[in-house]
């Protein structure tokens, strides 16, 4: 066990490996090569009975865990969406952990709750969010919407399914590109995921209006009840934008929940010339978007903003008496925003990121990103063996291998699939994969926070390697 007397003579050792870490992370296989029970098989069954030196623990780290982590913060991870960190956040999540406060509640330290409300106002005013929308901070942007739904379907049953349970004629409408987490929320909220109904989507995959809107008639004729709607601001295969003015509209008429889930691409709303992703935005009921991801704050951080704060309170509040404080009413309790009681405090981290970056450093660097994805999709379009499949949006490209033979789709889905995985086996470079109508797409996200040009003319270069590789193994 180790003293906090002796906290100096130990630091420095993590310190260094951090160190390490940051400035090292090029040297590791982007994507970890592990294999299933790789790991489990080195942990001993038992723990130990006694103490163990920190040199041990640390070697172990080296020698065991490394070779199964999959390096988000590695310049070449390019899958998913980035989860990306900085030497801000880290540094802020050291404090935090050291002072490994429970942010409950206000009571329970009144600085979290209050870093958090300014937080959220600093986020809200430069996203081009109504001064009007509250946020709060909750893990995940699963959990943020789950809330959204939760709400609204309070809200469409007068508060009663909370006591009574869930009736089973409420209707919930997406599109059919919409985040799986929307499916997980309406089955969690009791809902069902038979009322969850997944509206068509129109070339640029965008959900289409005029068909959640006949949807919506559909269901009022058969006494069903529309409750809430999911808009996409960036979703997940391709970072397409549902048309918000439109559906808010829809959504006023037939007084429909309106919930936005721009995790992603919300980051981008920190520019002004993307606010057009959210014009409609003041007749919307809820938002979320995950600094965790673009936003170089590292896991987990996501930020949920609401109109009607008194909904929401009225959804999750329940105040057993030893939760009851002289300070109710005065000042924001947390624990009612949302489904856990116990909270981290997330505050401060973003506090640290914004200050250090500035709202200018962050906005220059979102551009730098938005600007190498422009640089790697003309080199793409350039290329004669690859092609878009999709224009370039923000920092996301959806391309595909097509060397210059007359192949059918379906070889050419199978030959993308494959250099995939050759591509991802290899440890230099790491994408994911969507398919957009039948043909498989890579997707090329470029946010990681250190990421240069002379990683994306990487990435170049092996999808060329490893495709020419793949074609001289096929022959
Ligand atoms: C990533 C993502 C989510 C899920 O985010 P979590 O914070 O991991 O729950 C939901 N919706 C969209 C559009 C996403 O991109």
């Amino acid at each position: 066990m180790i003293d906090p007397k002796d906290f100096k003579k130990f630091s420095p050792k993590i310190m260094d490996w951090i160190n390490n870490y940051l400035n090292g992370v090029e040297s590791y296989p982007v994507k970890s090569l592990a294999k299933p029970k790789d790991i489990y098989t080195q942990i001993p069954i038992s723990p130990p009975e006694e103490s163990e030196s920190l040199d041990d623990i640390m070697a172990d780290l080296e020698k065991i865990i490394m070779p199964g982590i999959t390096h988000w913060q590695h310049p070449n991870f390019h899958a998913y969406f980035p989860a990306n960190s900085s030497v801000e956040s880290v540094f802020a999540e050291f404090i935090t952990a050291a002072i490994g406060a429970q942010c409950m509640i206000w009571d329970t330290s009144p600085a979290a709750a209050e870093l958090e409300e300014r937080m959220m106002e600093w986020l809200r005013d430069h996203m081009g969010i109504p001064a009007n929308f509250e946020g709060v901070i909750q893990d995940t942007a699963s959990t943020a919407s789950l809330t959204a739904i939760l709400t609204a379907r309070e809200v469409k049953t007068n508060f009663k399914a909370n006591v009574e349970g869930v009736p089973n004629n409420l209707r919930i409408y997406c599109s059919k590109e919409t985040h799986s987490s929307i499916e997980k929320g309406v089955a969690i909220s009791g809902i069902g995921t038979k009322n969850l109904i997944k509206i068509p989507v129109d070339e640029q995959m965008r959900l289409i209006p005029e068909m959640l809107e006949d949807q919506i008639k559909k269901d009022l004729e058969q006494g069903l009840v529309p409750t809430c709607v999911v808009v996409a601001i960036g979703t997940t295969g391709t970072v397409a934008v549902d048309p918000l003015k439109e559906i808010a509209c829809i959504c006023k008429a037939y007084d429909v929940w309106l919930h936005v889930d721009a995790a992603y691409a919300g980051t981008a709303l920190l520019l002004p010339e993307y606010h057009w992703m959210i014009e409609g935005i003041e007749d919307a009921d809820s938002f979320v978007f995950n600094p965790h991801k673009w936003m170089f704050t590292n896991f987990d951080c996501s930020v949920y903003f609401i109109k009607d704060v008194d909904v929401l309170l009225k959804t999750f509040e329940v105040l057993p008496e030893y939760l009851k404080t002289k300070t109710r009413g005065l000042v924001n309790d947390y624990r009612d925003w949302g489904i856990p009681l116990g909270r981290r405090f997330r505050a401060l981290k973003l506090w640290f990121v914004i200050r250090s970056f500035g709202i200018k450093g962050i906005q220059a660097k979102i551009r730098g990103h938005i600007e190498l994805n422009s640089y790697f999709a003309e080199q793409i379009r350039k290329s004669p063996d690859f092609e878009l499949v999709m224009e370039p949006f923000l920092n996301f490209t959806g391309f595909r291998y097509r060397p210059a033979t007359s192949l059918s789709e379906d070889t050419l889905n199978t030959l993308n699939e494959k250099l995939l995985d050759c591509i991802n086996q290899g440890g230099e470079l790491f994408i994911s994969h969507t398919k957009v109508r039948g043909t498989y797409v890579f997707r090329m996200i470029i946010g990681q926070t250190y990421v240069e040009q002379k990683h994306v003319d990487k990435a170049l270069d092996v999808l060329k390697s490893e495709a020419t590789k793949l074609m001289a193994a096929e022959k």
